[in-house]
């Protein structure tokens, strides 16, 4: 064989092997550059299937709840009131509630629930008139919304578990109307959201005592029991079609608004 012959059949099996390197190993690299970001360019990671314990995050307040301070105005889930409003503000949410309310006076201060990156400031999720997400490692990502001003903040930044972020608003924009902070935990993808109850440590029995709205659960006469607590809600899949819409639904539906 002679050596230029030689080098050919070198050059041609160093050029099949780097071809077969590069085909077995494209799959996992297409995963890492593309499929594990969300879509506002940050790293993922899925969370757990079921929630930690304890619960790895902490109320979005730093000071006690009461009457000047913070309540809990309506919980997760399958409330009556996002019942009633199913064909609107709940739609997209599959006709729950998807966030806890707390009911708070225009500027209380609101505090990172854990440590994390700044992912969205007046992102794409509602929850207006401004909002702000923090992806936060083990795969969860917190949604704070009504925010009295665009939160001093830019994506990419990393805030620690109760650093101040946020000033509560107004989901009408008044501070008279319904001064709240809805707070959401979805995964990273910002696609699914969760029941915080089960996520956040906290007294969530005596907090629940003394809410101000909407704190009944609507009722499915053909399976009574169903989502009616706290901490027994589904999760939710934005887009997804209403979990709600029931045969025989109590209180009776009064034709939605
Ligand atoms: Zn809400």
């Amino acid at each position: 064989m002679s050596i230029n012959k030689r080098s050919f059949l070198l050059r041609l099996m160093i050029s099949i092997g780097l071809l077969l390197l590069l085909l077995l190993t494209a799959p996992y690299l297409n995963a890492q550059d593309n499929g594990r970001l969300n879509h506002a360019g940050f790293l993922v990671v899925d969370p757990p299937s079921e929630p930690p314990n304890p619960p790895p995050f902490s109320l979005p307040f730093a000071s006690p709840p009461g009457p000047d301070t913070w309540l809990l105005g309506q919980p997760y889930g399958n409330t009556t009131g996002a019942y009633r409003q199913r064909y609107i503000f709940y739609q997209a949410g599959q006709g729950l509630h998807f966030g806890l309310d707390f009911s708070a006076p225009c500027g209380t201060e609101i505090i990172a629930i854990g440590a994390g990156i700044v992912s969205e400031v007046d992102g794409p999720h509602g929850s207006g008139p401004h909002n702000l997400v923090i992806d936060h490692p083990n795969g969860y990502s917190s949604l704070y919304g009504h925010l009295l001003n665009r939160a001093n903040l830019t994506p990419g930044q990393t805030v620690e578990q109760g650093q101040v972020i946020a000033l509560s608003g107004d989901s009408f924009g008044t501070c008279r109307s319904a001064p709240h902070l809805h707070l959401e935990i979805r995964n990273n993808y910002h696609h699914r959201a969760y029941n915080p109850i089960l996520l956040i440590q906290a007294d969530w029995d005596s907090l629940a005592l003394v809410g101000s709205f909407g704190r009944g659960f609507e009722r499915d006469l053909t399976d009574p029991r169903r989502w009616q607590s706290l901490t027994d809600q589904p999760d939710v899949i934005f887009g997804g079609p209403l979990l709600n819409e029931y045969e025989q639904p109590w209180p009776p539906d009064e034709g939605g608004r």
